[in-house]
């Protein structure tokens, strides 16, 4: 069997559905098991009527939820029709009714928990699967709609929860396999799970990619496909940088790495599963099907150019922490951080010198809880509307002048590194910039390392080999505030 999965692009009105339809006939004898995302644009606008709710606008939320609705009942009658449209047009009126009330609750509260968020989020996804699941009986695929709630089986951290792995498995293969020998389709909303006792959860933003490779590695598929609107998995972010290129196949290494700094094509947490079973990944685009796409698996050849590829991720924020009591005081980087650890903050990147530590974080985290404790420990400031840019690379360990290259390619558009430090998977390079220098640092890194001009002298550069670590190239240490 296989997995295919749609993102909300791929599935974001008729036209859209419709191409996803074709692409899955044409791979019925594969025995897919079909998961969509929330059409695009609707998780966003989940949110924000939840918001709207929260802070007292209720009517704005309303107007929201009015959108919402229509746009469903537009798509699904451009779709199906008959005795089937009227099913899951009740369906969506059932769904946006009990969104309604809930919202209605929320305001008048004033609060929104993060268990209520996901209860609004997962409609988004129950509202695609319904549509999506009648659209393709009504063009001859034996599809069945399953709810993923009754599959996917996660702890109750709302918003970012974790499956069960074993639970999760067993429930997939009961619900799943006795579909599949009978050669129907299952179509299951990505993102959306519960815990054991039946409360909504979700898997965190971009989740239906985890979903995916949750499913096929409960069912050991073939292959899983994650369907989006880029020909695959690019050497940057074709949003910033026009001149990106599609990569042919990359190592699983390589690509967690560039999912987790920020390449939104997939999310963070997918290979796992997948790496586990070692069941190869393929990015593909739904608007060119015939496209090659990028596959990733465990082994990949050398790629020509210095790195794979680039990644940016935005919304970061430095916390510096500053103590004069540090110097030489051994037991002040595990005081600092056990403090993340009591916290659950994970540190993307962590810079070091005598008397400070930088660490940069996800902004979207509330820390005042964190900063307090840590104000215990010295000094703290927190730098906001940071990024982070990372250029992953297998090939980079050991090449002399890589790094040279990269921060003088970055110094000559102008643009401050506030931090800098080598992943300890030794693949990538990785620097603390504003969010604002985000786009020129990456089409400069781009056309150097991809392009033209300094790549070969890159590549020349990069020939001796003796094991030095990235930071000696830097200076005796790396870089702090
Ligand atoms: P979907 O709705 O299909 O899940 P997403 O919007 O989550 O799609 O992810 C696809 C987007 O990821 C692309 O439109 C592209 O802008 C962005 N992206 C960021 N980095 C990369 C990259 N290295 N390769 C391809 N796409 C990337
Ligand atoms: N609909 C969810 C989101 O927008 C999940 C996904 O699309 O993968 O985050
Ligand atoms: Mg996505």
């Amino acid at each position: 069997m296989i997995v295919m999965k749609f993102g909300g692009t791929s599935v974001e009105d008729g036209a859209a559905i419709k191409r996803a339809a074709d692409i899955v006939l044409g791979r019925l004898e594969q025995r897919p098991v079909v998961v969509v995302s929330a059409l695009a644009g609707v998780t966003d606008s989940l949110l924000a009527m939840s918001r709207a709710a929260a802070s007292g606008s209720l009517p704005e939320a309303m107007e929201l939820l009015r959108q919402t609705r229509q746009r469903h009942l537009e798509v699904l009658s451009g779709l199906v029709s008959g005795a089937d449209e009227a099913a899951v047009r009740e369906r969506i009126h059932t769904l946006v009714d009990a969104l309604r009330d809930i919202l209605g609750g929320v305001a008048t509260l004033g609060e929104l928990s993060p268990r209520t968020t996901d209860t609004i989020l997962s409609t988004g996804e129950l509202l695609s699967s319904g549509i999506v699941n009648a659209a393709f009986q009504s063009r001859g695929i034996p599809s069945v709609l399953v709810d993923s709630r009754r599959c996917i089986v996660t702890d109750a951290t709302h918003t970012r929860a974790v499956p069960l792995f074993e639970e999760t498995t067993g429930r997939l293969q009961r619900e799943l396999n006795p579909l599949l020998q009978i050669n129907q389709v299952p179509v299951m909303g990505g993102f959306i799970a519960a815990t054991a006792e039946g409360v909504a959860t979700t898997l965190g933003r971009g989740g239906s990619d985890f979903s995916a490779a949750i499913i096929g590695a409960a069912l050991k598929a073939k292959r899983i496909e994650i369907w989006t609107d880029v020909e695959g998995m690019m050497t940057t972010d074709p949003r910033l940088c026009p001149q990106a290129q599609r990569i042919d196949v990359i190592g699983f290494d390589e690509a967690s790495e560039l999912a987790y700094f920020g390449a939104k094509v997939l999310h963070p947490a997918t290979l796992i599963p997948a790496v586990e079973k070692n069941i190869p990944v393929h990015v593909l685009n739904s608007r060119n099907p015939k496209s090659k796409g990028t596959c990733i698996r465990f082994r990949a050849p050398r790629s020509r150019t210095v790195f794979r590829a680039i990644a940016a991720k935005k919304r970061m924020q430095v916390i510096n922490v500053r103590s004069p009591r540090m110097l030489m005081a051994h037991g002040f980087l595990r005081a600092l951080f056990e403090v993340f650890e009591r916290h659950a903050c994970a540190a993307d990147l962590v810079s070091t010198s005598e008397v400070s530590v930088s660490v940069a974080l996800d902004s979207s985290r509330d820390v005042s809880a964190l900063l307090r404790d840590l104000e215990k420990l010295g000094e703290v400031e927190v730098e906001n509307e940071k990024a982070i840019i990372c250029l992953v690379g297998k090939h980079i360990r050991g090449r002399v002048g890589i790094a040279a290259k990269v921060f003088q390619t970055v110094a000559e558009g102008g643009i401050n590194v506030r931090m800098i430090s080598q992943g300890a998977s030794e693949i990538n390079i990785s620097f603390v910039v504003e969010e604002s220098d985000v786009p020129e640092a990456v089409q400069r890194l781009h056309r150097c390392f991809f392009e033209a001009g300094c790549l070969s002298q890159a590549a020349e550069a990069g020939t001796r080999l003796q094991e030095p670590s990235l930071a000696s190239h830097l200076g005796a240490r790396p870089e702090v505030g």
